[in-house]
């Protein structure tokens, strides 16, 4: 007789097929690479902090990581400088606009908060090492720490962002002109192409999404990639401002910190619960997967999970 199916993992399913009938959206085509995307795809992993694993779906489908590196190379910021000095850099209120808009706070130039380009782009300037190779080195090491596994950069994708990368350019130069940034903005921004094109699996990013729920220790490798101290600031960033336009719709309807990319993936995290890996390349208007938005209100509305319920 087989063991019974848990029902974390029947409800996983039933939701899968489902919500495998919903086509709406469309795939990223920004670069060419993107739009080579199976629109079908459409894979769901939860893991647990202690460490069970639910997957249901393409789970081990490789995608390029894109905006929601964001949230872990904030985190190796703060390490690498401290709260202080990464504040004096980047603030933190969402900035209601696109996340590529040239967003700095009057007078200052300072970024609006880390999940748009112009934060985002900041951060990776803030990440020890000085040259490209030695800060991209670094943000794969840690992102491969909160993933449980070695992770690499997908050259052809690296390539395309950066040929195509004008408008994060002119952010780049912008910052550089506010004195955000202090050096040539060209070493960050390519190694802010490339941690963008980091492969990953959605069954990476439930145990990313994990390693947060766990105060920055990946509950199967028992490595930490973060300070305890970091994941409440990496949490903040991501429930304010994690969705694109559509933060302040996820935080009501979802509950939950999160951030998503243009190639379909988003990530989720219950502190001291669970983390969620959703990932469906067809895109709503605001950027975010349909399926993975689906999925994460489904789970919550569910399980009963939305941060502000009261028990
Ligand atoms: N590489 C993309 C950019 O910076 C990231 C897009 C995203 O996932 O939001 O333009």
């Amino acid at each position: 007789m087989s063991a019974p199916v848990p029902p974390i993992q029947k409800i996983l399913e039933s939701l899968h097929s489902e919500l495998l009938e919903n086509r709406d959206g469309e795939v990223a085509t920004y670069i060419p690479e993107l739009g080579k995307a199976d629109p079908e795809w459409f894979g769901i992993c939860l893991v647990t902090a202690d460490g069970q694993v639910y997957q249901v779906g393409e789970c081990d489908q490789s995608f390029t990581i894109q905006s929601i590196s964001k949230p872990f190379v904030y985190g190796i910021a703060l390490e690498d400088r401290g709260k202080e000095a990464v504040l004096e850099k980047i603030w933190m209120e969402p900035s209601g606009e696109a996340f590529n808009a040239i967003s700095l706070r009057p007078g200052t130039g300072k970024p609006e908060n880390p999940m748009i380009n112009a934060g985002a782009i900041t951060a990776t300037s803030l990440v020890n090492g000085g040259d490209t190779d030695s800060m991209i080195r670094r943000i794969v090491r840690v992102l491969g720490i909160h993933a449980g596994r070695p992770l690499s950069v997908d050259e052809s994708v690296y390539r395309s962002e950066s040929e195509t990368g004008h408008r994060n350019r002119a952010i780049g130069y912008m910052l550089r002109n506010f004195e955000i940034l202090e050096e040539d903005p060209k070493a960050c921004l390519e190694a802010y192409f490339m941690q963008c094109s980091i492969s990953v699996t959605c069954r990476d990013l439930g145990m990313m999404a994990a390693t947060l729920a766990n105060g920055g220790v990946n509950p199967c490798t028992g490595e930490r990639a973060v300070s305890r101290d970091y994941v409440e600031n990496i949490l903040s960033v991501m429930g304010s401002c994690g969705m694109y336009d559509a933060a302040g719709e996820w935080v009501y309807n979802v509950g939950m910190p999160a951030k998503s990319g243009v190639s379909g993936g988003i990530l989720a995290v219950l502190p001291g619960q669970l983390g969620i890996g959703v990932f469906s390349p067809r895109l709503d208007p605001c950027g975010n997967s349909v399926r993975g938005i689906e999925t994460c209100r489904e789970i919550t509305r569910k399980f009963g999970l939305h941060i502000f319920q009261v028990p």
